[in-house]
């Protein structure tokens, strides 16, 4: 998966393609879809939302530049398997989900890899999660029709945040990072993720 799926077609971070290879793909994902785990593919994980492509998971956690020292705030727990990536990248990750099944999916999947600086919150991501703010980076693993700000005001400056931007059905991908006042957007091709829903994302 990750030579022929994600190396080449361009990650090329060494501290992401080591955790790829390490972090066990199909131990996220319900039968009988584990069984196409190592495909490059989203797959469902049950309550209508999905996991992501590993290349895309690949791609996002590169343009996040972590670091060991980070703490990093996810939004869109989902499967917990982005969460697992970037746990072993940085120092401190809280990942927020606003469907309850789905959290407790999330918290069940980390722990059973022993992953223990994941802190995995029931709720809505689109205000953030200020009792652990500020963040270095902050992925949005949902598609939001605009980035909040709330999200940006939880940022350091120098932060990076990642997000899928646009339209129900298709988005751009697309990184803000914090310089000051200033926001500068660099945008990364089309993606198509589950929406976020929420206070300052879509209405369902
Ligand atoms: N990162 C996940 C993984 O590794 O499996 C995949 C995320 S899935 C594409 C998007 C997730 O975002 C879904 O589980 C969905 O319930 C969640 N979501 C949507 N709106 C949300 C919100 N406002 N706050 C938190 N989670 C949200």
């Amino acid at each position: 998966m990750v030579e022929h799926q994600i190396e080449a077609r361009g990650i090329h971070n060494p501290r992401v393609l080591a955790v790829m290879r390490d972090i066990p793909r199909h131990v996220f994902i319900p039968h009988p879809y584990d069984q196409s785990a190592y495909d490059d593919n989203p797959l469902p994980i049950g309550n209508g939302q999905t996991i992501s492509q590993p290349y895309i998971v690949a791609l996002m956690t590169e343009l996040l530049h972590p670091e060991t020292s980070d703490n990093v705030l996810e939004i869109g727990a989902g499967s917990g398997y982005q969460a697992a990536i970037l746990s072993r990248l940085v120092q401190r990750l809280t990942t927020i989900e606003r469907i309850p099944s789905v959290t407790i999916l999330a918290r069940n999947n980390l722990k059973s890899l022993g992953i223990r600086n994941v802190e995995v919150i029931e709720g809505d991501g689109t205000q953030g999660y200020p009792p652990n703010a500020p963040y270095n980076g902050i992925m949005v693993t949902a598609a939001t029709p605009e980035i909040p700000r709330t999200l940006i005001d939880q940022l350091t400056d120098g932060g990076l945040l990642v997000a899928p931007v646009g339209g129900r059905d298709v988005q751009q991908l697309v990184t803000l990072e914090k310089q000051g006042s200033i926001m500068i957007p660099q945008y990364h091709g089309w993606v198509r993720f589950v929406p976020l829903i929420g206070k300052h994302g879509w209405e369902n």
